[in-house]
């Protein structure tokens, strides 16, 4: 850690004169890209909380304003309405660059744009942290596994990734991500992070976002069939927000490059999400069968050893401890919506 405080010491303490907070600690400055979204919004109540300022980068393309409306008036907090694909000039100590949709449904939406924010938005960022000395952290994906020929998924493993598929200008620009940031890294000497997230859930996910555990839950809300896609015999690992935003502080604030997968290893098939979100739900609930989208993966399940021992990290709450924090906050929003209709 000694390397790192001393350069964020030199480039911005003498130049701020910002005082510790608490015992020991200099308070950070720390941009989210992102910020306003689903994961950020949520990484930035824990850095406000331990007592950092914090600077949101978001151009709302998914992210809302109400995800962070609670810190407005807060001196420590402040949003800047910006696109990353743009040069940025900030004084700042880490970077964590979240921005990018991370639904399908958002990032086939505008491919072009999608592999723009991963690549162009990732060198703006890299090239903040290289003139400023901050740590960079970037929120890569296990999509860069692809359609695995290897499970559980490994950090070692390369992946298998169809390159002019629909789904490339996501996986592929996450790809292109962690190459440049560990160019970045061995080239020009900045301190990088990389964290590989499997599919993650929790309160303030989009609720027309398309992804399978927002979906099935806005459905069951509403009375309506959960849409499974294909046989619904693929499966996924899901992962809570909290146990997630835990790794990415542990791992920015940790000694390894990585990447790390940060991820929950409990594995369902679609099939069994939807049995759990009717006992979580509404025991009534029923099941509609839906034609697959392209190339979707057949399997995924991170395994997460290397960030246990290097990180002392590991996810605590199970899908059926971590859907009922969502329901509520997907109740309240529904309600709205359909109150809003109405009026
Ligand atoms: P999200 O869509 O809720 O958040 C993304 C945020 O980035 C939004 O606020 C959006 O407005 C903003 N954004 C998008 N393009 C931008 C641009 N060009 N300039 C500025 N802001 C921009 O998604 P999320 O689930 O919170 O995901 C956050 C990050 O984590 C993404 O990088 C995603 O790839 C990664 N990730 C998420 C998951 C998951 O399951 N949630 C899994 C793997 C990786
Ligand atoms: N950049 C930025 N903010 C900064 C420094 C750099 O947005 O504070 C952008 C810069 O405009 C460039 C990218 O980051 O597009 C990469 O910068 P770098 O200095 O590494 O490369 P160069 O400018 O030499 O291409
Ligand atoms: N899926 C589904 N019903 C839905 C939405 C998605 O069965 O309403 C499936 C989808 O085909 C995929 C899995 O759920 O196999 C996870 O999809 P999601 O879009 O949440 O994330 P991905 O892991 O594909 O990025």
């Amino acid at each position: 850690n000694n390397k790192h405080n001393q350069r964020t010491t030199r480039t911005l303490g003498s130049q701020t004169g910002r005082v510790p907070v608490g015992i020991g600690r200099r308070r950070l400055r720390i941009v989210v890209t992102g910020g306003a979204g689903f994961v950020g919004s949520h990484l930035v109540d824990k850095l406000i909380d331990r007592g950092d300022e914090v600077i949101v980068i978001d151009n709302f393309f998914t992210g809302r304003k109400n995800n962070v409306v609670h810190h407005f008036g807060n001196p420590r907090f402040e949003l800047i309405r910006h696109d990353v694909v743009e040069p940025i000039l900030l004084e700042v100590d880490q970077i964590y660059h979240l921005a990018c949709p991370a639904s399908p449904v958002h990032y086939k939406y505008n491919p072009v744009k999608t592999i723009k924010t991963n690549v162009m938005g990732t060198l703006n960022m890299l090239g903040l942290a290289k003139r400023v000395g901050a740590r960079f952290l970037l929120t890569s994906t296990s999509e860069v596994y692809g359609d695995p020929l290897e499970h559980p998924q490994k950090e070692t493993y390369w992946g298998n990734v169809n390159p002019i598929g629909e789904r490339s200008c996501y996986d592929e620009g996450k790809r292109t991500a962690e190459t440049l940031a560990m160019d970045y890294h061995r080239g020009a000497d900045v301190e990088v992070r990389i964290a590989r997230i499997f599919n993650t859930y929790g309160p303030r996910m989009c609720l027309d976002d398309g992804r399978v555990v927002s979906n099935f839950v806005a459905q069951a809300i509403r009375k309506l069939p959960m849409t499974v896609y294909g046989d619904g015999k693929q499966t996924r690992s899901f992962q809570y927000v909290s146990d997630l935003v835990n790794g990415l502080v542990a791992l920015m604030e940790g000694e390894h490059v990585g990447p790390f997968n940060l991820g929950n290893p409990g594995e369902f098939s679609m099939l069994e999400l939807a049995e759990v979100v009717k006992e979580v739900i509404d025991s009534s609930a029923t099941i509609e069968f839906r034609p697959n989208t392209a190339d979707d993966p057949h399997m995924r399940k991170p395994d997460i050893s290397k960030a246990k021992e290097l990180l002392n990290w590991e996810p605590k709450i199970s899908l059926r401890e971590g859907l009922p924090h969502m329901v509520s906050d997907f109740q309240n929003r529904i309600l709205n919506e359909d109150e809003g209709k109405q009026a």
